[in-house]
């Protein structure tokens, strides 16, 4: 198979032939049609996270293996079965969802794939999207987008079920709860527009772009907030009427880690989604007094795309802006993704689609 790899870190992709994986038992093999370009692309590439205070998380002592071929917002076509994959037919078109693991341990079998203590997730640590061909280990990760525009479909693999998992952990709230949204990027429009097709009515959005505050207004938000300077604590609290109960942040950086926190109403929870870096000091006594939640939340579950496919094919979610790439030109989304250039979601159209 042809990809478009990470051959070394920190250098452009690279259009290079791999084997093409033959399936063995559960395995689907599908030829991509449609794989989009998520900004963690542009980590795996660097191969580090910054953890704040100076320390860094190196991918490859996390098992991260080159070359590789990234992508894992994939949409393809079923092109050969393993002997033991029943469920899905050859032409059949997929999403694949992207966060396995092991296949055999409690959290695998129970559907919450991405809590496997052994992430073997497409397109981080096996080949994904970023390739002609791309291996599924079961056809229970393969879900059907029906009459979905299949490049906005693959988006919901990853940005999709991101923020679907997170608004997940601080539901259920009355509709007029304010839920607070930490960052009007990607993620951001596209929590907005979760929050709405849930029928959710309260929507606060902090960012510190007027831009972006404008675009979340369009897409949604009940009110915006200013993210920068001092008091963006007093400015959320004063937007949502009282501390909110439920912040959402999609940036996760120092700053915004803070205001949410000096933000959040006794028994509040922050759910914690960007990996923008940094680090936060915590007042121990006072998690204790407030009673509140800190909560991690990385990407989502099968059982989470399902849902959300569902809810976009009753035509309720406004879908992300997608502009479609021509596979082979990987590298170039990439780059305009990294220098910020991009609206929406770059999605990367293979020949085969
Ligand atoms: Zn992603
Ligand atoms: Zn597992």
């Amino acid at each position: 198979m042809r990809a478009w790899a990470v051959v070394e870190n920190d250098a452009p992709l690279q259009e290079i032939e791999l084997p093409t994986p033959d399936p063995t038992g559960t395995q689907v093999l599908l030829e991509t049609t449609y794989c989009g370009v998520c900004h963690s692309d542009i980590h795996i590439l660097e191969g580090r996270y910054d953890l704040g205070g100076g320390k860094v998380m190196n991918l490859k002592d996390r098992g991260l293996t080159l070359p590789l071929a990234m992508g894992h917002e994939v949409v393809g076509r079923v092109v050969k079965l393993g002997p033991q994959a029943t469920g899905v037919k050859l032409g059949d078109i997929r999403i694949v969802y992207p966060w396995v693991g092991c296949g055999t341990c409690a959290a695998c079998t129970s559907e919450e794939d991405n809590m496997c203590l052994v992430p073997k997730s497409i397109g981080v640590f096996q080949n994904g999207g970023y390739a002609t061909h791309v291996l599924a280990p079961h056809p229970r990760h393969l879900i059907d987008p029906g009459s979905l525009n299949p490049a906005v479909a693959a988006t919901y693999a990853c940005s999709g079920i991101t923020v679907y998992s997170a608004i997940k952990k601080v539901m259920p709230q009355p509709p007029d709860e304010p839920i607070v949204l930490i960052g009007a990027g990607g993620l951001g429009l596209n929590a907005i527009a979760v929050l709405k097709a849930l029928k959710h009515r309260s929507i606060v959005v902090v960012d510190i772009s007027a831009e972006k505050r404008a675009a979340a207004e369009r897409a949604g938000a009940t009110t915006t907030v200013d993210g920068t300077g001092e008091g963006v604590h007093r400015r959320i609290i004063a937007a949502c009427g009282a501390q909110p109960i439920a912040i959402i942040d999609l940036v996760n950086g120092t700053a915004t880690a803070r205001f949410a926190f000096d933000a959040l109403r006794k028994g509040g929870k922050l759910v914690q989604v960007g990996l923008f870096g940094g680090e936060l000091s915590l007042p121990l006594p006072l998690m204790a007094i407030r009673a509140l939640t800190i909560q991690g939340s990385y990407v989502g579950n099968p059982k989470e795309l399902r849902e959300l496919v569902r809810l976009a094919q009753q035509g309720d979610l406004q879908p992300l802006p997608v502009t479609t790439v021509p596979q082979n030109q990987a590298n170039d989304a990439l780059m305009r993704l990294r220098d910020g250039k991009v609206t929406g979601r770059l999605v990367l159209k293979a020949e085969a689609a």
